[in-house]
């Protein structure tokens, strides 16, 4: 069964941020044809251009390198402490938001890390589907 499909004990969080490539799922992005900025999630009209209809899908890297990130100790309902999230940049020169997996002691900033698909969190018993960069 592919990763990103729900089941009675898993759901995905999103299944639009998500994007079949022949190297398996991949973050889906939207890239601007005239000025070429991408983003994550897909975006209808680019922010610097302002013009609606030149936007075209793209799986953005599975690989990328982590600009800053925390270690949380507490947080809400549902996540397993500690917990780490942070961003990481991806050559399409996108950061992208993200929980944090792997050995935490292995965390730092400009570390080369690569997105999985996995459990983020717990909601009522399910676990919930996402993605999760960890260090390589
Ligand atoms: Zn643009």
């Amino acid at each position: 069964m592919p990763e990103t499909e729900s089941t009675e004990n898993s759901r995905i969080i999103n299944e639009k941020w998500f994007t079949e490539t022949p190297q398996g799922k991949a973050l889906a992005g939207s890239r601007c044809r005239k000025c070429g900025r991408t983003y994550f999630p897909r975006k209808r009209v680019c922010v610097q251009c302002f013009e609606d209809g030149r936007m075209e899908d793209v799986a953005l890297s599975r690989m990328g390198r982590l600009y800053t990130f925390t270690v949380a100790e507490a947080g809400p309902p549902g996540f397993t402490l500690p917990y780490a999230f942070g961003y990481v940049d991806l050559p399409e020169g996108v950061r992208v938001f993200s929980p944090l997996g792997g050995d935490f002691a292995r965390l730092e900033i400009g570390a080369e890390m690569e997105m999985a698909i996995g459990p983020i969190r717990q909601d009522d018993g399910v676990d919930v589907i996402g993605y999760i960069f960890k260090p390589v």
